[in-house]
């Protein structure tokens, strides 16, 4: 009874992850909520390196403000939050930066319809060969702007398809486009986590170019005061980090950042038998046809 007990109660060892790849095609679009969205433990900062270094051309798009993240107040973070974010995505070897400005953490009440119809013309006009977003079919995220926009996206790349849709972006010379990858993310911080369908390996390059863009969002990570905190505790205990000597507090919290990053990432590659990765929920256009794919797979020629 008691082997019967451990067994119930001991998980089991989660089984590797396929390592993915990237897709065929040359335009990535990121849509996401906030401003650092992109560059969370989380994921998607090593894999949006990973994209530049196959020759993709990618653009983010911040669908909110983000005026309640930071000590500055709503305006000032609106604006330090949008060059900050502008900086890390140049890091990352991105374009440029469309802010759609919808109120930070207040966005449940602005119609569905008319944040969808913003990225349909957004993926009419790029036509995106993949698109990165939060996973909304994840089991919880408490965060209504994360909620919000992973519907829309979900909505839109489908949508953005079908020529009976918004008909009035013709007019403009745009035509029906469907997005035909996704990778999705989700918060394992809290709810019951993500599932993952698809680890990302990553180099070592890659997670450096994601550490710097993470640390570049100093109006919400890397304040001196955490530092200051994790040195207190080490003298308290009589330890010390010699990598941390002869640091201010400000160049310290970075580097604890950095190391941060650089963990998140070797965890998830040793979960998934490499040294550095990602995982994401990743759909390709004919997932929802498998018996088709198997069909293309097999008997496709060039
Ligand atoms: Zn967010």
């Amino acid at each position: 009874m008691r082997i019967l007990l451990l067994a119930l109660t001991i998980p089991a060892f989660a089984a590797p992850l396929p390592l993915g790849k990237i897709p065929p095609g040359h335009v990535l679009l990121v849509i996401q909520p906030h401003h650092d969205d992109h560059t969370t433990d989380y994921g998607m900062g090593g894999l949006i390196a990973k994209f530049t270094d196959a020759g993709y051309e990618s653009w983010y798009v911040r669908a909110s403000n983000d005026e309640k993240d930071g000590a500055s107040g709503y305006p000032l973070n609106d604006m330090i939050n949008l060059r900050e974010s502008e900086a890390a995505t140049r890091i990352l070897g991105m374009k440029g930066v469309y802010s759609l400005n919808w109120r930070n953490d207040y966005m449940d009440p602005i119609p569905l319809i008319e944040l969808r119809a913003q990225l349909i013309l957004l993926i009419r006009k790029h036509r995106p060969d993949v698109v990165l977003g939060h996973d909304p079919w994840g089991h919880y995220d408490r965060n209504p702007d994360h909620r919000k926009v992973a519907r829309a996206v979900a909505e839109a790349v489908w949508m953005a398809g079908l020529e009976n849709v918004h008909p009035e972006h013709f007019a403009l010379g745009l035509k029906p486009y469907r997005v035909p990858y996704l990778f999705l993310k989700a918060r394992v911080d809290y709810g019951r986590g993500h599932h993952a369908n698809v680890a990302m390996e990553l180099t070592k390059s890659q997670v450096e170019r994601k550490q710097k863009a993470y640390v570049t969002h100093l109006n919400v990570y890397a304040h001196p005061s955490m530092a200051r905190a994790i040195r207190r505790q080490l003298r308290a205990e009589n330890l010390t980090v010699p990598e941390l000597e002869g640091k201010t507090d400000e160049e310290a919290a970075v580097l604890i950042e950095e190391w941060y990053m650089d963990w998140i990432s070797r965890k998830r590659g040793a979960e998934n038998g490499v040294r550095y990765a990602e995982v994401y929920w990743y759909r390709d256009e004919f997932d929802y046809l498998p018996g088709l794919k198997d069909y293309i797979s097999t008997n496709a020629v060039k």
